[in-house]
């Protein structure tokens, strides 16, 4: 079964609005494991739109509409797609009832019109809204299917949920499933190498990674006839993705983030943690604060910004920021050191770096970052550079910190 999606609109090919439907339908038609070879947005023009809707005909089995069936004149969706499918349009009493309905709830003056948005094309099958006026439309001739939704995502999306998603999972034999699971500590080119014979040997399940700041998420999809035989078949595959990645999986949960998995280890092994942070100015302790109940694990964080504050708060020495400068291997394990003692935490994490674009030299260039992490009176450092703005310079200094943090429990700390 293929798909395809036309969105309508001239302010989309402005740019002037987002494309958001385009991404919504496209997840949830991957969701329902129909192939989708189209897309395309097309102004509010009826003799393009018609052209590409008879060229939508010959190649997909299903096509989708997203746009223009409002009330004005240049909403003209509806009308060109029952002229392409043939159809006269007749007037639906319900859907009249409903736009009275709507409208006099919003106190809104019924205009002549309005009563366009009542109009269907003969035969279809009216999708009530009941978030505005514009009713979707489907039509069958054949094969060929053809879904009209309104623009508005607020009034898309439900009707999607609610009519379409059904209407479009009775129409498939199979179902699809997939996992995710997500790593870090390994960048997306040596995730792919691990795995190039299971990428190139694929077909069902399937597996394919996505690059994330500081992190790469690997989803396994599985295509079977319901959910039990998909899970099945996705089972072995996660195995075999957490035997070759061992302590690079941090989930397999869609929902946990990696400031969770982190805070879950904390919690899991009694231990607390405090921040040091030059360049990240905070956005560590961000992180981490993003997880409900860190205040058991997290009770307070540095941001030494200046070298006076990392010897005020922090207690790093004036010697050693003067013989090896504030981005080093050096600083960054006083900084950890310092910040464990000053807050009683067992472990520290610290972070110190040049986010850029000015103060790089040659033998400390825009995106050197040093993170360093204190845990049982042992500290330990890594250096990373770093291509990019200054805010993906910090976003990943904060992803590796966070990193950083996991590897150290895992290995210095007993579970
Ligand atoms: P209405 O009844 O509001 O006229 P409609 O079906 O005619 O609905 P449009 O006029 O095409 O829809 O769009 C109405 C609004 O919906 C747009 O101004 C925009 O805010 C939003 N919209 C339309 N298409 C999209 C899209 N593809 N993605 C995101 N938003 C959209």
């Amino acid at each position: 079964m293929t798909v395809e999606l036309i969105c309508v609109g001239t302010e989309l090919l402005l740019g002037n609005i987002v494309n958001t439907n385009a991404a919504f339908i496209s997840e949830k038609c991957a969701m329902l494991g129909l192939s989708m070879y189209y897309q395309s947005v097309v102004g509010d023009n009826a003799g393009r739109l018609e052209h590409l809707l008879r060229t939508a005909k010959e190649r997909s089995d299903v096509i989708i509409l997203s746009g223009g069936l409002g009330p004005t004149q240049d909403d003209l969706t509806k009308e060109t797609a029952a002229e392409v499918m043939g159809r006269k349009l007749v007037e639906d009493e319900r859907a009249k009832k409903e736009i009275k309905d709507c409208l006099a709830k919003l106190g809104r003056t019924i205009t002549e019109n309005n009563w366009k948005q009542s109009l269907v094309p003969e035969g279809s099958t009216v999708l009530y809204n009941s978030n505005g006026t514009a009713p979707g439309i489907i039509m069958e001739d054949g094969d060929t299917r053809m879904i009209l939704l309104p623009g508005p995502p607020n009034e898309l999306v439900p009707m999607f949920e609610e009519q379409v998603y059904p209407y479009l999972r009775d129409l498939q034999p199979e179902m699809i499933c997939s996992r995710m699971v997500k790593l870090c500590g390994i960048g997306e080119s040596a995730a792919e190498t691990k795995i190039l014979d299971l990428l190139s040997a694929q077909k069902n399940p399937t597996v394919a990674p996505y690059a994330k700041t500081g992190e790469v998420h690997l989803r396994i999809t599985a295509k079977a006839e319901n959910e039990k035989k998909a899970l099945a078949m996705i089972e072995p595959v996660e195995e075999e993705l957490r035997q070759r990645f061992g302590n690079h999986v941090y989930t397999d949960d869609p929902e946990v983030t990696l400031e969770m998995a982190a805070a879950e280890l904390l919690k899991e092994r009694k231990l607390t943690v405090t921040t040091a942070e030059s360049c990240t100015g905070g956005l560590l302790a961000g992180r981490l604060v993003n997880v409900p109940g860190i205040s058991d694990y997290f009770k307070e964080g540095y941001i030494t910004y200046s070298n006076e504050a990392k010897e005020k708060l922090l207690g790093v020495s004036h010697e050693t920021l003067e013989a090896y400068g504030a981005v080093s291997s050096q600083t960054a394990a006083e900084m950890a050191e310092g910040g464990a003692k000053a807050a009683g935490a067992d472990l520290c994490v610290s972070v110190t770096g040049i986010a850029g674009p000015e103060g790089g030299t040659k033998e400390k260039p825009v995106g050197l970052v040093y993170v360093g992490c204190y845990c049982k009176g042992k500290v330990f450092t890594e250096k990373r550079l770093y291509s990019g703005s200054r805010s993906k310079i910090r976003e990943y200094s904060v992803a590796n910190a966070l990193t950083f943090l996991r590897k150290i429990i895992l290995e210095e700390t007993k579970g």
